[in-house]
């Protein structure tokens, strides 16, 4: 009790600072971070353990707008961010293309195959992203992968979850698989933001009080063997050049991918380059096919 008030008193006292654009602000009670997630595996860091919080299950349970993206992201966003940057996010409209999820300058007509779907197809199936990468979700994600603010986890992982509720039937899928960082990446950021982000559906499931068969989460099949220089302000040529050949399936049991319908996961799909050398290797590896889902989209 005396904790709740001393609590209660510090959040009247002290704003919070709005992760994205560094205003203060009276920060929201509920927090879906406070979710206890599951017990830690070895794939994650010390850092990641520090995201362990005392388990709350606040009144804000159940109460989101599954159909409504942007609704959901202002919601699990408002104890970290002011609400005119909750505001500033961009969901992924139609029409888009089918296939890679691309979204259409023109804003008529209906989904269709974009033109560099048809020029050089891609090796997945489709891609499907929860936001655009811009404004206030480029600076979340930002602050989630660089400035190791692990506590954005648990509301990242949920809006993700929305999306992979909105794109698919949950049914559709046997097996996540994030994509992996090179150990040397891995060891200097401390954790895999990708993996992260899927590690607790089955938790945020059950607070969304949505019906989700437990599908298993495998950050060992593919490794990434390969040192590449950061994709960022590369053209399309040099990313493809850069990632070729950066991955293989670390796996010698090959029948845990056989015939298996694969969703691979990413922060960010910027020309699809990594997640579609992600792609080869799997169905080389036998997969029966690839779907793919990142939190944002770059346009
Ligand atoms: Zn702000
Ligand atoms: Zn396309």
């Amino acid at each position: 009790m005396l904790i709740r008030i001393a609590s209660a008193f510090k959040k009247a006292l002290f704003p919070t600072r709005c992760l994205a654009c560094g205003s203060f602000f009276h920060s929201a009670q509920h927090r879906i971070c406070d979710l206890k997630p599951r017990a830690m595996d070895a794939n994650s860091s010390n850092i990641a353990q520090e995201f362990i919080e005392k388990p709350v299950l606040t009144s804000a349970q159940g109460n989101y707008d599954l159909d409504n993206i942007p609704k959901v992201f202002e919601k699990l966003m408002a104890p970290f961010l002011c609400p005119t940057c909750t505001s500033g996010f961009l969901p992924v409209e139609s029409p888009k293309c089918s296939r890679c999820g691309m979204v259409f300058k023109s804003r008529q007509g209906e989904d269709h195959v974009c033109g560099e779907c048809l020029d050089s197809p891609k090796r997945f199936k489709i891609a499907r992203s929860s936001g655009i990468y811009k404004y206030t979700l480029m600076a979340v994600i930002h602050c989630f992968k660089y400035k190791g603010k692990i506590q954005l986890a648990r509301p990242l992982g949920t809006l993700l979850f929305t999306a992979f509720i909105n794109f698919w039937d949950t049914m559709s899928i046997d097996l996540i698989v994030p994509v992996p960082l090179h150990v040397k990446k891995l060891r200097m950021r401390g954790f895999n933001p990708s993996f992260l982000l899927v590690k607790d559906w089955v938790r945020i499931a059950e607070f969304l009080h949505v019906g989700f068969p437990d599908i298993p989460v495998d950050l060992n099949i593919l490794a990434r063997t390969r040192w590449t220089e950061p994709q960022t302000g590369l053209g399309r040529k040099e990313r493809l050049a850069n990632i070729k050949n950066a991955f293989n399936i670390s796996i010698s049991d090959g029948s845990k991918i056989t015939g298996k319908r694969i969703l691979l996961v990413d922060d960010v799909y910027t020309t699809g380059a990594t997640v579609n050398e992600c792609t080869k290797v799997l169905l080389k590896g036998g997969a029966g096919h690839v779907d793919v889902l990142t939190l944002a989209r770059a346009v």
